[in-house]
């Protein structure tokens, strides 16, 4: 292999020692030695910082990069290089589309796998925004490998296995559980009907999720979905502020149903989700709301006011069965929207960044969403431990000095302590934990807004036992377009 080294030192680093362009050298042709490669080129920008990449040496090798005059590109430190995540995707880029390899000799990544292009854009993230937190980090990966056109690690879809084949049992049943709603079966429905057949996911009984999941998910029909979440985290409105940063990718996973038939059964759903979040009649918080102020249950009523222009105004709302018979509690009602507009926002409250992550990538909840991160992970880590060996023996042969061999380890140290920590945030997750009722309510956002009301009923009764409501308000004066103040003091969970 033809290799190319770059060193750079900007004015700061010119005095000092460990950072000379003579001491890079050293140890990138000591480094391409290790590797049986052949240095044909050499570009040393001196005196120049990273900020940008309008350095004369870097704008040389940019322009041999292109001509593909080497193989790989050989640095000491990713910083060397860039310290711009923007540049560094720009540099990674465009060595690919030459198929010019990268490789830093003391980081632990190289860019001739997807799993180490995936790290050093990592890396590259953790240098420019170290404040940032992990979620954005590993999103950033995951929107990678979507434009990959891979799926992000996550749990295997329903109906196939891990190399994107169908699996014909499960896929029977993926057909048969669309026909059942495209013949009008809500999705409660098709949940129960499948089990009542003895039909069941890998072990799992149906619920209404797992089913809307696999009618939403364009995976089925060929195609990736990545990011239906807002940057922070949390969902999107998507009444009010559509569907941010989606990236719809092909992917090559064999298809279930055309896009023609995915684009059917989704229509359907819009159909009948009743334009967003719904002005219906139904009760979808009937026999879980309690009154914080008494413990009573709360009730539905319906009663509706006249408009100016004679029209009728329809209004659901709960009330305290202690008020209701006059009983001296002074609990306000609560229109239906304040209910669900406090459910929303205090789910969304609950929602953690690693749990956000973990479930922007779950399609059905059986399997350790982390798994395939986890795997590349302890990979690199194995790597960065192998690579230690490595300097010991070339330390031992004379290739390094024992000082190189020292910053060689701290370096080593400092990536197996960034590979540890992204491991310890990425527990494992137990099927339990995944199929949880308590971890079922966090889709419910994203949900609810495309469900029908006997749907947003039945999950309601599903996912919870109690949800108590409080106000310090007495009396409620209703106001047109305001809620009265008021909070989801407690939830008990079924
Ligand atoms: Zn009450």
């Amino acid at each position: 292999m033809k290799a190319a080294i770059y060193i750079r030192v900007s004015t700061d680093e010119q005095a000092n020692e460990g950072f000379s362009i003579d001491a890079q050298k050293r140890r990138l042709l000591a480094y391409a030695d290790s590797q049986d490669w052949e240095v044909t080129e050499v570009y040393i920008d001196d005196g120049w910082s990273a900020k940008d990449l309008k350095r004369p040496e870097m704008q040389r090798m940019i322009g041999d990069v292109k001509q593909k005059l080497f193989d790989v590109v050989l640095v000491y430190k990713l910083d060397r290089m860039t310290r711009s995540s923007n540049d560094c995707d720009h540099l990674l880029k465009m060595f690919e589309a030459h198929s010019v390899k990268f490789q830093s000799c003391t980081e632990s990544f190289e860019t001739r796998t997807a799993t180490g292009r995936l790290f050093i854009r990592l890396v590259a993230d953790i240098a420019q925004w170290e404040r940032e937190n992990t979620a954005e980090r590993v999103r950033f990966g995951m929107e990678q490998m979507v434009m990959e056109g891979r799926r992000p690690g996550g749990p295997v879809p329903f109906g196939y296995d891990k190399s994107g084949k169908l699996v014909e049992e499960e896929a029977a049943q993926i057909r048969l559980l669309r026909r059942f709603y495209m013949e009008g079966d809500g999705i409660k429905a098709i949940a129960i009907k499948l089990n009542g057949m003895g039909k069941y996911r890998r072990g799992f009984k149906w619920s209404a999720f797992p089913v809307w999941y696999i009618l939403d998910n364009p995976y089925y029909a060929g195609k990736l979905r990545y990011g239906t979440k807002k940057s922070n985290g949390k969902y999107a409105s998507r009444k009010k502020e559509g569907v941010v940063d989606l990236i719809v990718q092909e992917s090559d996973n064999e298809k279930l149903f055309t896009w023609e038939e995915y684009e059917e059964h989704k229509a359907e759903m819009h159909r009948r989700s009743f334009d967003g979040y719904s002005k219906s009649r139904e009760y979808w918080f009937s026999g879980v709301l309690i009154c914080g102020k008494c413990g009573s249950k709360m009730s539905g009523r319906y009663h509706q006011n006249k408009r100016k222009d004679g029209s009728y105004n329809k209004i659901t709302s709960y009330i305290c069965a202690n008020r209701q018979t006059g009983k001296g509690c002074t609990m306000p009602m609560f229109r239906q929207e304040l209910v669900e507009k406090l459910l929303m926002e205090w789910i969304e409250g609950k929602l953690t960044i690693d749990h956000n992550v973990i479930r922007e990538i779950s399609v059905t909840a059986e399997e350790d969403p982390n798994e395939s991160l986890r795997d590349d992970l302890n990979k690199e880590l194995q790597k960065v431990r192998e690579r230690r060996k490595k300097w010991q023996r070339m330390y031992a042969d004379d290739l390094i000095s024992q000082d190189e061999l020292r910053e060689h380890n701290a370096d080593e140290k400092a990536n197996e302590d960034i590979i540890m920590a992204e491991l310890e945030k990425m527990p494992e997750m137990s099927s339990e934990s995944l199929t949880a009722p308590s971890d079922i309510i966090y889709d419910l956002p994203e949900l609810w807004p495309l469900m029908e009301d006997k749907d947003k009923h039945d999950l309601i009764l599903d996912i919870f036992k109690e949800i108590k409501l409080y106000t310090p308000v007495d009396k409620a004066h209703g106001k047109k377009g305001k809620f009265i103040p008021a909070s989801i003091e407690s939830v008990v969970f079924n």
